[in-house]
């Protein structure tokens, strides 16, 4: 009786002890409405507890003062590397996700990442990566060549074989970029919607075109919004901003009607006035600068080097190949996006040996220090609703994205006052700062500020 008694005490004493507490934090949690100070206990890689009173825990991080959110989730991260992740930890990011261009095959790709990335990944099964082995194009990312081309209806047949079978593999979507493959007809294209809702995913969509001149944006909206409503599809559509440009009022209009109609469509943007894509792309064929809103070569800068190029360093760099930064999106329109309450925060970056655009580090403390500290666009729990509940909602993912019991231990801490993006266009590889502490499926991967070596929590997203 008395050895019972005693077990009994003990295995109670032992439920009351976390992992891990960050202690005394204003937890802030779009989710719920929370935002309190409270304490959270972590146990196993899940949240076990949201207290209004202290938790005894192994290791307890005094977080007073700072502000304690769901981990960002970043639904447009083309950097999938060891580095990439790196650099989105310490931008508060816990879950990086490729959705847009996606993947193909779906297996290896995770196979590869399993047990080696510091924060949460995963992939689209994607348009534009089967029709680039179908038809044997020689680009490495996006197409080059072959993959531009019309598909024949045995081609566009074999393409939707690898799109199911990545869906079959856990792909968490379809994702399509019509801009990339620019002869792709609409034929083509609605029946890659018609797959998708016969699946029920989302389709992660980067239009056929941009720009106020026709085909531009709104015709290429009208395009996707009229495929998802015949073919009844759910419809992500990227970077709003960089596709409509001075149009993009207009495009988020159409959206939330959309919406209102009970059509199954959502957006995203970031927080900068310039996009970025590689100069061999389609993007960049005759009449370039009047589609993106009537630029010109100077407007266009090297990533590599930071060069802005010129009629002649355009020609020399479009026959290699690479990124270039297109400083077309005027601020005003970025401001509109990241008010707009429909609109989450998506980065769309990739870093490549410190090389890219600053999108790719800095996203997330640049929302939240330049658009909410410094210029009020919107409230913090705005922001962090667009970074967490919103796009794992989008993911059907009940699991991530809010600080409750039971979802995964995915938190940013963060100080309100400090935080700030510091990458730039010249020098993108910098960390952003006041995140002190980041957790990913519970493990510690930025602590102090510093990121913690040889952490490796992260886990593969499926669907
Ligand atoms: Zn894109």
């Amino acid at each position: 009786m008395r050895t019972l008694l005693i077990l009994a005490m003990v295995s109670a004493a032992s439920a009351q002890q976390y992992d891990l507490v960050l202690a005394n934090g204003r937890v802030m949690d779009p989710a719920s409405g929370v935002d309190a100070v409270r304490h959270i206990g972590v146990r196993a890689g899940k949240i076990a507890a949201v207290s209004a009173s202290p938790l005894r825990g192994a290791q307890i991080l005094d977080v007073k003062g700072l502000v304690v959110a769901p981990g960002f989730i970043d639904l447009h991260s083309h950097g999938q590397t060891p580095e990439n992740y790196r650099f989105k930890a310490r931008d508060g990011v816990t879950t990086a996700l490729e959705l847009e261009v996606g993947v193909s095959p779906v297996k290896p790709w995770y196979a590869e990442r399993e047990g080696h990335a510091a924060i949460n990944f995963g992939a689209t099964v994607g348009h534009i990566p089967a029709r680039m082995a179908v038809l044997h194009d020689s680009g490495t990312f996006l197409p080059r060549d072959k993959a531009t081309g019309t598909a024949t209806p045995d081609q566009q047949r074999q393409v939707l074989d690898l799109l199911r079978r990545g869906l079959e593999d856990g792909a968490l979507g379809i994702g399509m970029g019509i801009a990339y493959v620019t002869e792709a007809t609409r034929a083509e294209i609605f029946d890659v919607f018609r797959l998708g809702a016969e699946r029920k995913v989302v389709l992660y969509v980067h239009m056929r075109n941009s720009g106020p001149v026709e085909p531009g944006a709104i015709d290429s909206l009208q395009e996707v919004i009229a495929d998802a409503a015949g073919s009844g599809a759910s419809l992500h559509i990227v970077h709003i901003t960089s596709t409509c440009l001075r149009e993009a009022p207009l495009c988020l209009e159409m959206i939330a009607g959309a919406r209102s109609r009970n059509l199954d469509v959502t957006t995203e943007a970031y927080p900068y006035t310039a996009g970025m894509t590689d100069l061999s792309s389609a993007i960049f064929a005759e009449g370039w600068e009047k589609r993106t809103g009537g630029i010109t070569y100077g407007d266009l800068q090297w990533a590599l080097t930071g060069e802005r190029l010129t009629a002649e360093s355009f020609a020399r760099y479009r026959k290699q190949g690479g990124m270039v930064a297109i400083h077309s999106i005027p601020e005003d329109v970025v401001r509109t996006a990241m008010s707009a309450s429909q609109v989450m925060i998506a980065s769309d970056g990739i870093l490549q040996e410190g090389k890219g655009h600053p999108r790719a580090a800095g996203t997330y403390a640049r929302v939240l220090g330049r658009y909410v500290r410094e210029q009020h666009t919107m409230s913090l729990m705005d922001a962090l609703r667009k970074m967490t509940v919103m796009p794992a909602d989008r993911l059907g993912l009940k699991s991530k994205g809010r600080l409750a019991v039971g979802a995964d231990a995915d938190i940013t801490v963060f100080d309100p006052a400090l935080v700030t993006d510091r990458a730039t266009f010249e020098n993108p590889a910098q960390y952003s700062e006041g995140i002190p502490y980041v957790v990913v499926n519970g493990v510690v991967v930025v602590k102090n500020g510093e990121t913690v070596e040889g952490a490796l929590p992260g886990r593969g997203v499926h669907r």
